[in-house]
């Protein structure tokens, strides 16, 4: 039994889906939090449903970075699978050229959402070698069996722990367990409600075309769940932290992924912890194709809002709640977020007056810190507990409002405490300005006007908060609320 280390005071508190409980996280080795997250697959841009699963997921990283953890952050890239080879073949590329090209797309991406790059970030394909070892182990201890045609399956019948994670009914399992034993699945994805042996390595079929690798069952390639297990079993050992995805990949994927890992180093458990995010829906309905709902970064660009903005707006759900992603709901977020870098600027020129650029910022946000959160308490308090992204940003705002009414309690240790919050969250308070054309184009006495008003909201002076109101219509503009501050529009 792992001895558990006394959890430091400064501990993130997290909801398991494993063990359904929220739970302290601490390294098991006590210097090192080991972390693997499932990837994007590459076979076209990563949408933002995808986006707000690895926004989340750097928040935590970032999150435990500030908490004083070391992470070790793996996250793969899915290179090979039915739809890389599908679509590659479709652009008449090889697998190698067509996945680089998405892979280098989803980096850039990655780079304008503010993502850290990860400790590791292997691909499958760079590491047939590590998963055919992985499926020669458990063939050899009879959790898997070779057919005459070169593919091998796991046999889900021989581990009895098999859907402790996704929790699936009890007796449906043991029913379907008993009737579907046997029975094989070897497209890389399947529904919920079905349980059957998986394929570990698919034997070559025409329609593969040159994508397949030699091995002692004969030339075929992997299957999509054993490229995780073998690659964080590699990169991070038999037992890691903390393991994360989309809710989508808890059945049947993290759990093929513990029946493989698990019984193949007889080690329990494969990972500590199971951290899922919840989907984003698109105008309260699920992204797909069909729908035309699938948004990318650049299509949000060409709208007009900048990657910060979505970044911000993603981190306005808690993660485990399904985040409705709508284009007003952006617009909200992005007056959002510029008020808060224009509360940071007030908060440096306060402290600073006007000694400083925003590179004092960024290496604020570096430098040493003793866990003082001052006046910030509350906002870090909702982040360490379960990353309650949207109550700490709703007390970043209180706080500033405080700010705004006596400055004088207001000193360094604040500022040094906001900045790193801005870094858990990954908000870049400095952004270019023309990555943010909308508060670049609305003049300053407008921006006056209507932070006066947001004020005399604040204070609920409602007389006031019409005038200026009327004020800034008279002048051309329309200033509408929202939850966390106000946009304004031209008439
Ligand atoms: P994929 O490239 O399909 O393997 O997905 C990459 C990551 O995005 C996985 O962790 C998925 O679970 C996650 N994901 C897929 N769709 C959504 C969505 N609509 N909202 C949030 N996360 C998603
Ligand atoms: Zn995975």
């Amino acid at each position: 039994m792992e001895s558990e280390k006394p959890t430091p005071d400064n501990s993130i508190l997290l909801y398991d889906s494993l063990s359904r409980q929220l739970q302290p996280l601490a390294p098991s080795d006590g210097k090192t939090f080991r972390m693997y997250c499932c990837g994007p697959t590459v076979y076209g841009p990563v949408h933002i449903g995808n986006f707000r699963t690895f926004v989340l997921q750097d928040v935590l990283c970032r999150t435990l970075e500030v908490s004083g953890l070391n992470v070790h952050h793996v996250r793969n890239i899915t290179d090979v699978d039915d739809k890389t080879i599908r679509q590659s073949q479709r652009e008449k590329q090889s697998l190698k050229k067509f996945t680089q090209k998405w892979t280098e797309r989803f980096h850039r991406d990655c780079q304008d959402l503010n993502i850290l790059t990860p400790y590791a970030e292997p691909r499958a394909t760079d590491h047939i070698e590590h998963q055919i070892r992985l499926i020669q182990q458990l063939i050899d201890k009879d959790h898997a069996y070779s057919t005459p045609e070169g593919s091998v399956y796991f046999c889900v019948k021989s581990f009895s722990h098999y859907g402790r994670l996704s929790h699936l009914n009890h007796r449906e399992l043991q029913t379907q367990k008993t009737n579907s034993a046997g029975e094989r699945r070897d497209n890389d994805e399947y529904e919920r409600d079905s349980i059957a042996d998986f394929a570990l390595w698919k034997a070559c079929k025409p329609e593969d075309g040159e994508n397949y690798w030699p091995s002692p069952w004969g030339p075929g390639r992997p299957g999509w769940h054993i490229e995780c297990s073998a690659m964080a079993l590699h990169y991070l050992g038999d037992t890691f932290d903390l393991h994360g995805g989309g809710v989508d990949l808890c059945f049947p994927h993290h759990e093929n992924e513990i029946a493989q890992s698990e019984c193949a180093t007889g080690q329990q458990p494969f990972s500590r912890y199971w951290f899922h995010t919840a989907h984003l829906l698109v105008e309260g309905q699920k992204m797909s194709k069909s729908l035309g709902n699938l948004y990318t970064l650049d299509d949000l660009q060409a709208k007009g809002f900048p990657p910060a903005s979505l970044r911000y707006a993603l981190i306005t759900g808690h993660y485990r709640q399904s985040l409705n992603f709508t284009i007003s709901g952006l617009k909200a977020a992005q007056s959002a977020r510029t008020r808060l870098d224009r509360l940071t600027t007030a908060l440096m020129e306060h402290v600073y007056e006007s000694n400083w650029t925003k590179d004092t910022f960024y290496e604020l946000q570096h430098s040493p810190f003793d866990q003082n959160w001052g006046n910030f308490a509350p906002a870090w308090s909702a982040l360490k507990n379960d990353l309650n992204t949207p109550e700490c940003l709703g007390n970043l705002f209180s706080v500033f409002n405080q700010f705004k009414m006596t400055p004088e309690i207001f000193s360094e240790t604040d500022l040094l405490a906001f900045a790193r919050l801005t870094y858990a969250l990954g908000i870049d308070p400095f952004i270019e300005p023309d990555q943010d054309n909308r508060a670049k184009d609305i003049p300053a006495d407008i921006r006056q006007l209507a932070e006066e008003r947001w004020q005399a909201r604040q204070s609920k002076d409602w007389t006031l908060a019409d005038s200026l109101r009327d004020a800034i219509q008279a002048k051309g503009w329309k200033v509408i609320d929202n939850k966390d501050g106000y946009d304004l529009e031209l008439l």
